[in-house]
């Protein structure tokens, strides 16, 4: 185990913190360490595609996409051949199954969402998430529980900088190919990849390529991985 999620108090309310314990851990890692933490706390009944009664709060939500989510649903079978043919599958699919809003050079992806205000890979009728093996980060990490400062910091980071090389593969993809970057509401779009951080998510395609030392600022990184030395 390289990362630990574990319970406290947050504001006097049901919490949960995180500890490094490895300094080669990953994203993935992390990912890893949620997801255990509402097994052994929930016994798995949190979320839309776990045993019993799933919970589908977070399916209601707005979910932020970043690059490794968008290649997970790339390689699920089903989200290919309905894209099959397609010059850019990676284009393709944040036309169909995203939602793209770009404000100036700003741009924000999210997974696209039906009338009804819920997630588009939501089958409403089981209360289940249609293709739960590859739901993305957000919704792994979506806890009914309130995040230490610490924990909301590395959720938000990961988040920012794996969006950041969605947009920036999308805007390059876009420039190959000669055509608009994709964008389902726009106001004075002016979006350039030169403008988006590479980072290092740059040319990773998993979360367990990416290390959370090269992703954390160097004052979150240290509080995460001496917590337990300092007793914290
Ligand atoms: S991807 Fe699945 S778990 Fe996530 S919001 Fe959509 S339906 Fe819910």
């Amino acid at each position: 185990m390289k990362v630990r999620a574990f319970p406290c108090a947050v504001g006097g309310r049901p919490g949960y913190d995180l500890e490094v314990l490895a300094p080669e851990a990953t994203v993935q890692d992390y990912l890893e360490a949620v997801n255990r933490f509402i097994a052994e706390e929930y016994g798995g009944r949190l979320c839309s595609g776990g045993p019993g009664r799933p919970c589908t709060a977070c399916c209601w939500e707005r979910v932020p996409l970043t690059y490794p989510d968008v290649a997970a649903y790339l390689a699920e079978e089903s989200i290919r051949e309905q894209l099959a043919g397609a010059p850019s599958p990676l284009l393709a699919f944040l036309e169909r199954f995203a939602h793209v809003v770009v404000d100036g050079p700003v741009v924000d992806v999210s997974l696209a969402r039906k009338h009804d205000g819920s997630c588009l890979f939501l089958d409403a009728g089981r209360g289940r998430c249609a293709l739960y093996a590859r739901r993305p980060l957000v919704c792994q990490t979506y806890l009914c529980r309130r995040p230490s400062r610490r924990a909301a910091r590395v959720r938000s980071r990961v988040v920012n900088a794996g969006m950041d090389e969605l947009v920036r593969r999308m805007l390059l993809e876009s420039r190959r190919l000669g055509r608009l970057p994709v964008m389902h509401e726009s106001r004075r779009p002016c979006p350039r990849p030169e403008d988006y951080d590479p980072g290092p998510f740059r040319g990773r395609e998993r979360f367990g390529e990416v290390l959370l030392r090269d992703l954390l600022p160097p004052g979150l990184w240290r509080d995460l991985i001496d917590s337990r030395r300092k007793g914290k």
